[in-house]
């Protein structure tokens, strides 16, 4: 059984909605949205705007306490490789599997299987698997 949390939007409450209303005729107020899941703010908000209000309010705190980017981020010729395909591109309608380099223009054509195989990675311009690939500690 699956258990009720709430909203984590901070205005969660203050938008007017039937579900939101709770209490007798005489003492009527709005509640903040309780659900067993949500679809935004990685399950914790149940509109758009409760996870807009909670970045509002809680965003720049977050950064602040899990680190902020302070030297940009940079992709290299080696860390520049993806892996993509061509959408029915073989003549039996099958797909054309390779690594791409977003900096090269290289590609390095892929077997369906090594394309699937979570472990095919590119190390020094290489193909290979993690399980032959040995860092060096
Ligand atoms: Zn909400």
């Amino acid at each position: 059984m699956s258990q009720l949390k709430y909203c984590q939007g901070p205005k969660c409450h203050t938008y007017d909605t039937k579900d939101r209303k709770k209490g007798p005729k005489d003492n009527k107020r709005n509640e903040t949205r309780r659900r067993s899941s949500f679809y935004y703010l990685n399950n914790n908000a149940c509109s758009m705007q409760c996870q807009a209000d909670w970045f509002d309010v809680y965003g720049s705190r977050a950064l602040d306490h899990f680190g902020r980017i302070t030297q940009p981020k940079v992709l290299t010729q080696e860390n520049a490789w993806r892996k993509s395909y061509d959408w029915r591109s073989q003549a039996d309608g099958g797909y054309r599997h390779y690594v791409y380099n977003y900096l090269t223009d290289e590609r390095i054509p892929l077997t369906e299987e090594q394309y699937n195989n979570d472990d095919t990675i590119i190390t020094d311009g290489r193909l290979t698997t993690r399980e032959f690939y040995t860092p060096t500690i």
